[in-house]
């Protein structure tokens, strides 16, 4: 085995480590359980082998955003007891595969994805949890639902009995993170007011730049790729 390699790999457990610590720190820092949240590694380009040193270090929940690249480490990874999470822009032709090979989906933002994922989610499995995806900053580029049309929407996913709504997602707008993380708090909260909503329990945001400040707003799933993996290419 080559020292580079024997190093690389072991980059990936100290992060992993480290980002463990971070969230830990910034919970306590403003009085929140650390257990109450979650750490979603997202491993969207990295070959399986790393999150299999991820896994091995300890990390069960992977997203991942692009399904067939996805499809691919589901397989090679078969029989980990991994939590496979969707977080990417879905079509309409992508859902079946979805339903039928993850636990969550984040990025569902228009109901007729919803209506798709229901009919699609096998029996045999439980229910498909999901996220509405939130275009907190009205991006004429960015997926997801827009903020006035949250509320319907969540009540009619609501209703689909394969699927279980948890909660929100949102990716900010670069610069804008601190207020956008806030407003979607705020949406969150607001949402839970509504008696058919009161169960949701999931706030997904803060990625690598933004953890702290999203578990300062709430996050009760941060989800890291660069802070853990490295950079990209
Ligand atoms: C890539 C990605 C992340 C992780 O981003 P990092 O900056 O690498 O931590 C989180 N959420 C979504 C939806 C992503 O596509």
């Amino acid at each position: 085995m080559g020292g580079h390699l024997f190093k690389y790999m072991h980059k990936i457990e100290d992060k992993l480590t480290e980002v463990l610590l971070r969230i830990r720190q910034s919970a306590l820092k403003v009085g929140r359980n650390p257990d109450e949240i979650t750490l979603l590694a997202v491993s969207k380009t990295q070959p399986a082998a790393n999150l299999r040193r991820a896994y091995d270090a300890g990390q069960r929940h992977f997203g991942e955003n692009y399904l067939r690249e996805a499809l691919g480490k589901i397989e090679q990874l078969r029989g980990l007891d991994i939590v496979w999470h969707f977080i990417g822009p879905i079509q309409s032709n992508k859902t079946r595969a979805i339903a039928e090979h993850f636990a969550w989906v984040h990025s569902v933002d228009r109901l007729k994805i919803a209506q798709r994922l229901n009919e699609q989610r096998p029996e045999s499995m439980p229910p498909l949890n999901v996220c509405v995806q939130v275009n907190i900053d009205r991006e004429a580029t960015k997926s997801g639902a827009e903020v006035e049309e949250v509320h319907d929407l969540a009540l009619a996913i609501n209703t689909l009995s394969r699927l279980r709504l948890r909660g929100l997602m949102a990716i900010p707008a670069p610069g804008a993170e601190k207020d956008s993380l806030h407003r979607l708090m705020l949406l969150y909260e607001k949402l839970k007011t509504e008696a058919d909503l009161r169960h949701l329990d999931t706030l997904s945001m803060g990625m690598s730049a933004d953890m702290e400040t999203a578990i300062t707003n709430g996050s009760t799933i941060v989800r890291i790729g660069t802070a853990i993996f490295g950079a990209r290419d």
